[in-house]
């Protein structure tokens, strides 16, 4: 296999089954190009098509977007999220009027200045705009890429992308380029999608790799799961001889806001300075149940629960820490953790007689 049967069997197959009615397809101008490109990084083309067409019709060209207010812009984006994308557009079409005369720039390296174009824009606008030999690998070619030539790792990753990007340059033919680029989009967004591709359809089947292998969804690699850090918690039940436990309310903000939930500490030694500190007892005598682990989006919470039996007579007033009540363990307020509920239904509902 050439590099350059690669780039023919898509040309090829672009002819027939590509899509050329694209709104940025037409005239498609550097600025044109620009704006669509932006507005797929993170969307999908039939979402982005309206958003494009009201865009351009409120800011024909760069100079109409570097001048108009700001708020315009994002109101003109409502809807589309990621809205960092918008400002960078107005942000890079001011510089672009101050900066080159109001045109695009026509190298790579100067293009990937602007805020908020990377590399792959930068090659895409520059190949489907001026017709300069630039690879591009955004999410879909990357996947086609990876499938193609059963590459693995996850493609984000440092080494799997520097392969990636010498596989497209070599791909990338001199001439037709336009299309070329349009093609490998088409053919990541069509056929080779995320799920179920259609390689029976595919004009790179009899050298697809993964598909050769039967493999088309081992590739590319996930993106490796984040080792999360892990933090402790030692949570006190504090539970009196009527077998009530003291709950408190979280701060609104930060886990578990404004839930119930047992008072906590950090050590085993602080134990004692809570239960000072907040209800002026002396503990002598806790019991340091099973840890178990519950784990957020940012890491692991292992929790230390630790079963406090509390003498009477820290029920006043007085001695109760802000954002707390005793409750019965089976009668308890609305609004709790997981994990609070599963210890709540482990401690003794009845009376009993306290050790301290
Ligand atoms: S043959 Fe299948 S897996 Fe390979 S590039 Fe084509 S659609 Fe993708």
């Amino acid at each position: 296999m050439s590099d350059s049967a690669f780039s023919q069997r898509l040309l090829h197959w672009f002819a027939q089954h590509g899509r050329k009615d694209l709104p940025w397809q037409q005239n498609p101008g550097a600025y044109r190009i620009w704006v669509s490109e932006i507005m797929l990084q993170q969307t999908q083309v039939n979402t982005v098509i309206p958003y494009f067409q009201a865009f351009i019709q409120a800011f024909p060209d760069l100079e109409n977007l570097a001048k108009a207010p700001l708020d315009r812009v994002l109101q003109h984006w409502t809807g589309l999220g990621y809205y960092a994308r918008a400002r960078n557009l107005h942000l890079s079409a001011q510089r672009i009027m101050q900066d080159f005369h109001g045109e695009m720039p026509h190298d790579l390296n100067t293009l990937q200045t602007l805020p908020g174009v990377g590399r792959s824009t930068a090659a895409a606008i520059l190949a489907l705009a001026y017709g300069q030999s630039q690879a591009i690998l955004d999410g879909n070619v990357k996947r086609v890429l990876c499938r193609y030539q059963a590459i693995g790792g996850y493609p984000n990753e440092a080494s799997v992308n520097r392969q990636l990007w010498a596989l497209a340059q070599a791909l990338t033919p001199a001439a037709r380029v336009a299309e070329y680029t349009q093609a490998i989009m088409d053919l990541g967004a069509t056929l080779c999608t995320r799920a179920r591709p259609q390689c029976a359809r595919c004009p790179q089947q009899g050298d697809c790799q993964a598909h050769q292998q039967g493999r088309e969804s081992d590739y590319p690699s996930p993106r490796p799961r984040k080792v999360l850090p892990v933090k402790c918690s030692y949570l006190l039940m504090l539970q009196n001889p009527e077998a009530q436990v003291l709950l408190q309310r979280r701060p609104a903000r930060g886990i578990w806001g404004g839930l119930w939930s047992f008072p906590e500490c950090s050590s085993e030694t602080g134990i004692y300075e809570w239960c000072w500190a907040h209800l002026q007892i002396q503990v002598q005598n806790y019991e340091v149940w099973q840890a178990f682990r519950h784990t957020f989006t940012h890491y692991h919470l292992d929790i230390v629960p630790v079963w406090v039996q509390i003498a009477q007579g820290v029920r006043e007033k007085d001695k109760m820490p802000p954002n707390s009540l005793w409750v019965e363990p089976d009668k308890p307020p609305g609004g709790l953790p997981a994990p609070v509920v599963r210890l709540l239904n482990a401690l003794p509902k009845n009376n009993y007689v306290h050790e301290i």
